[in-house]
């Protein structure tokens, strides 16, 4: 267990040896910061001060926008939309591209600003970093095909040509929570702005200057001003103005919250995507390769400290494989490097606040006293960091506890036993949830197949969750409580579209032409009819 520290980068100064010297604390340079915040839409004097979850010291004052200030936001973003949707697609991807290689130029910068204001382990931050990345190159690269006027059958061959075209809805607004606030402030965004939109992004209160970032680093790459900007505030207070003022509404972050979005956009008959939240299952088949399933689960249980939405929190295990499983998987997770750092040796860091340390702290408290055991883990770690804790495997949990249903969203996982693949599978698919599962086996064809008789957005084979949702070109999303619509992919940027058909009619009109009687009309079109299904028309 190590609480490590490192030579800091070009954001902060001051002492950097939280170790061995415990009065130290974490700072970023006031220039550095002044030059992030005046980045916020707001333009009153209200400030919220954001701390470093490493050691709980104040980090910034972020201006707030009043719901005035989202909504003129809104408007210098429809003005700038006009004539930013009539550059080419292929202008917009040169400049996507330049954002791409400027994320990975200041990954440093980027990372520790993550860290900092997070508390994630650096390797964490850098994951968002390269999502970020990936992203941008797979939108720049393909948003050309699939925004491209698609020609469809017309009504009647050669008389009707019917186009379909893909216009933007306007300004987007982006809601996003602080887990992972590099990423998913920015990348839904992006296939936003390829599609033509504006953006208007509201990151959560503890993240806002990663957000801040993002959007210094587009204005870096080219895209021109008030085409992307960050509104700050409590969620409830912002929120409300941006559902009431953009064409679409992109979401990530609770159920709960998620369910009030989506009725505000239905008030206003506009759409949204809502990326929800998760209670997902991993299957260690008998056939699987057990050191790589204890790997992997180790990953998918405590990637980000357990606040990742496509996190393990239900191991489900062969009779066959258990006893060997839980050795390894536990003996992994006692080898983990723990520690509040930004530093690189780290793998996991710790919760961002005080809310976050009560949720799993009472999760676990409440298993443990109905009667479940704690294999690993279970308990608080203040001397490495205030809302540090310990990487949890939990085993008897049972349905009258919190944790067998309820997302903790943190560093716990609870292990059953099953003897049969087929009640492994619907207690896979048990409770509202349905985000991500995996399944580890020796036979990669039989776990896609499997894969089908889940109920989740997305499936990993002999991965906890990065083979789905790294593949950009792949929709990624929930089922059930977990979300509607899909990011990634051709679903992710048509999202952002206005589908338009266009029919053009040659020759003959739709209709009796001149003399012809409706009966006889009519006569014409049964055989016409006919005869194009005969053809095997669509
Ligand atoms: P949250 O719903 O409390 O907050 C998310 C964002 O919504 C924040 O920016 C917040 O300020 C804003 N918000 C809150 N109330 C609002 C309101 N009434 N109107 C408008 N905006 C409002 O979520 P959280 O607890 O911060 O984030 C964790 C949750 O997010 C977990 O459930 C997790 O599973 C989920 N999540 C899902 C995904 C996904 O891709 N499916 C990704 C990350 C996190």
């Amino acid at each position: 267990m190590t609480a490590a520290s490192s030579p800091r980068g070009p954001l902060t100064d001051g002492p950097r040896d939280p170790e061995h010297d415990p009065s130290a604390s974490y700072a970023l340079e006031p220039d550095y910061v002044a030059a992030l915040t005046a980045r916020v839409a707001a333009s009153g004097a209200q400030t919220h001060e954001v701390r470093s979850p490493l050691d709980d010291a104040p980090l910034a004052h972020v201006p707030q926008s009043s719901p005035a200030d989202v909504e003129r936001a809104i408007v210098r973003a429809r003005q700038v939309q006009q004539a930013w949707s009539r550059t080419s697609v292929a202008d917009r991807a040169r400049r996507l591209l330049r954002f791409h290689d400027l994320v990975l130029d200041r990954q440093d910068e980027i990372a520790e600003l993550v860290c900092l204001e997070s508390g994630k382990a650096r390797k964490d931050a850098f994951l968002e970093i390269a999502h970020v990345a990936m992203t941008a190159r797979y939108y720049a690269r393909t948003s050309e095909a699939h925004l491209a006027t698609r020609r469809v059958p017309g009504m009647f061959p050669v008389l009707t040509r019917t186009e379909v075209n893909r216009l933007p809805k306007g300004v987007v607004g982006v809601i996003s929570p602080w887990n992972y606030p590099f990423t998913l402030a920015m990348s839904d965004g992006l296939a936003a702005l390829m599609a033509g939109n504006a953006v208007v992004a509201k990151p959560d209160s503890q993240t806002t200057l990663t957000a801040l970032l993002g959007a210094e680093l587009l204005a870096d790459a080219g895209f021109p001003a008030d085409l992307w900007q960050v509104v700050a505030g409590q969620g409830s207070e912002v929120g409300t103005p941006l559902i009431g003022g953009v064409d679409y509404l992109c979401f990530t972050g609770s159920t709960a919250t998620g369910k009030v979005i989506a009725q505000q956009c239905a008030e206003r008959l506009i759409g949204c995507s809502l990326e929800l939240g998760g209670k997902n299952p991993m299957l260690v088949l008998r056939d699987a390769p057990i050191e790589r399933a204890a790997e992997g689960a180790v990953r998918g249980a405590f990637s980000n400290s357990g606040q990742l939405c496509i996190s393990m929190e239900r191991l489900y295990v062969a009779d066959q494989v258990y006893d060997r499983f839980v050795e390894r998987f536990v003996a992994r997770t006692q080898a983990m490097a723990l520690g509040a750092s930004t530093d690189w040796e780290v793998d996991m860091g710790t919760l961002i606040s005080a809310r976050q340390l009560e949720t799993v702290t009472a999760h676990v408290e409440d298993a443990v006293a109905k009667g479940a055991r704690v294999l690993t883990g279970g308990r608080a770690r203040p001397d490495l960091g205030p809302y540090y804790y310990e990487p949890t495997v939990l085993e008897g949990v049972t349905p009258e506890m919190t944790c067998f249903g309820t997302e903790t969203f943190g560093p716990v996982v609870s292990l059953y036993r099953f003897h049969d693949e087929a009640d492994a599978v619907a207690r896979a698919n048990q409770g509202d949830y349905g985000l991500n599962a995996s399944i580890y086996t020796g036979d990669g064809r039989r776990g896609r197949e499997i894969a089908r008789q889940v109920r989740c957005g997305t499936v990993n084979v002999n991965e906890p969750y990065g083979a789905a949702f790294g593949t950009l070109a792949a929709p990624m999303g929930g089922m059930r409580e977990s979300g509607l619509g899909r990011r990634q992919g051709a679903e992710g940027i048509l999202r952002y579209t206005e589908t338009q058909s266009v029919g053009t009619q040659r020759g003959l009109p739709i209709g009796p032409p001149a003399g012809m009687s409706e009966e006889t009309y009519a006569k014409v079109m049964t055989i016409s009819l006919r005869l194009l299904n005969k053809l095997g028309r669509a």
